[in-house]
């Protein structure tokens, strides 16, 4: 098996060389036959290859398991035409290419950082672990017709959705219950939008036929953007489609506190994934050495979990990164100055967590 690394721009780079820290630990400790390669992308692409996505670059992607992605854009490349800006024309074509039709969100609330949280903090304490499931290749963000008209005085986009989109990605949702609490809460509007009628009914259906171990429950969108906020911990695996779930899942990842705490997975079909930390290149603190790593290395554990199907690789991992935590290393952005707290810069991160592996 074999992984891309694309480091990309700003803060991605130091982020991935502390994963690769982490993954050089555990490919020495579980003896695994694991490779990696790096390459361009984003902005230092740009800079090199004049694209964002250069040629070697989605070729070596084609022939690796799984893509390490670090962040891409800053200031230095924002007045470049959209299509070859870094985001633009680095990353979204690579989600378009592989056919990542399902974005995986952690979404966990480590006690020792309640404190952190914008929440509550007798609720954030109150065992925040859940992950959300969302299509990503569907819906009101893809279907066609889409366009605004030349007087600019109407526009359209559409929102459709097929009982087979529908089933793949909720499909996965089930599987990943069954090694969790078996608790699913599947996202809608039923009540106003009709293919909210078609999700529930396919997803109704596939409990009845596969899955009737699992708790699932079905909840409309308002609902549950309320919930998120009031009651996290009733959460295991959230199912929702593209646009509920792009706003959701950016809700629910700032409960955590900090962005350097959010990991993220998309797949294809064939367990191909692009793993990716949820912030940006951060443009304000690169170089400094002081941006949390800890999204980046949760990343790593996604992949062992989610393309390399090494579930107990990736859970030493997280709780490598829960022991680091607990020991009171900070980095900055979570850093309250409470007595027990370590402040560290990223490398010291780093390798805390290597120590706790
Ligand atoms: P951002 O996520 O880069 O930063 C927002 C804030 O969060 C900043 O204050 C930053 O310092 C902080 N932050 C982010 N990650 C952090 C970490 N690991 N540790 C500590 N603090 C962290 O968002 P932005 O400022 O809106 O965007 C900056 C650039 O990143 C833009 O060029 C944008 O296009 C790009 N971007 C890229 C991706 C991606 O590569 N997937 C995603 C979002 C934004």
């Amino acid at each position: 098996m074999h992984f891309a690394v694309l480091a990309g721009d700003g803060i991605g780079p130091e982020l991935i060389a502390q994963a690769l820290k982490v993954f050089s630990a555990a490919a020495k400790k579980y003896r695994l036959n694991i490779g990696y390669t790096e390459a361009l992308v984003g902005g230092a692409a740009y800079d090199k290859y004049g694209t964002p996505l250069p040629k070697e670059t989605l070729e070596l992607c084609e022939r690796c398991d799984a893509i390490l992605f670090g962040s891409v854009g800053g200031p230095k490349w924002e007045n470049l035409p959209p299509d070859i800006q870094p985001e633009r024309g680095g990353l979204l074509p690579l989600r378009k290419h592989f056919s990542l039709y399902a974005n995986l969100r952690p979404i966990k609330l480590y006690p020792p950082l309640a404190a952190s949280s914008p929440i509550k903090e007798s609720i954030a304490a109150s065992n925040v672990d859940f992950i959300f499931f969302r299509e990503l290749t569907g819906g009101l963000y893809f279907s066609v017709p889409k366009q605004i008209s030349d007087d600019r005085k109407s526009a359209v986009d559409t929102l459709r959705y097929t009982a087979k989109e529908v089933e793949a990605i909720a499909e996965l949702a089930f599987e990943a219950a069954r090694s969790r609490r078996r608790i699913l809460t599947s996202i809608d509007k039923a009540n106003v939008l009709m293919t909210s009628i078609l999700w529930r009914e396919t997803v109704a259906s596939l409990h009845e036929r596969k899955y009737s171990d699992i708790n699932l429950t079905h909840m409309y969108v308002d609902n549950a953007s309320m919930q998120i906020i009031k009651n996290p911990s009733q959460f295991d695996v959230i199912l929702v489609e593209n646009t509920f779930g792009d706003i959701l899942s950016d809700e629910a990842a700032a409960l955590s506190g900090s962005l350097g705490l959010s990991p993220s997975a998309s797949l294809n079909k064939k367990k191909f994934g692009l793993y990716e930390p949820i912030g940006g290149s951060a443009p304000d603190i690169a170089g400094q050495m002081i941006a949390n790593p800890i999204a980046q290395i949760l990343c790593l554990a996604l992949m062992f979990r989610h393309s390399f199907n090494l579930p107990e690789v990736a859970q030493n991992i997280e709780k490598a990164v829960e022991k680091a935590l607990a020991s009171g290393v900070r980095t900055k952005d979570i850093y309250t100055g409470s007595q027990g707290e370590t402040l560290v810069n990223t490398a010291k991160m780093g390798s805390t967590i290597v120590d706790n592996l």
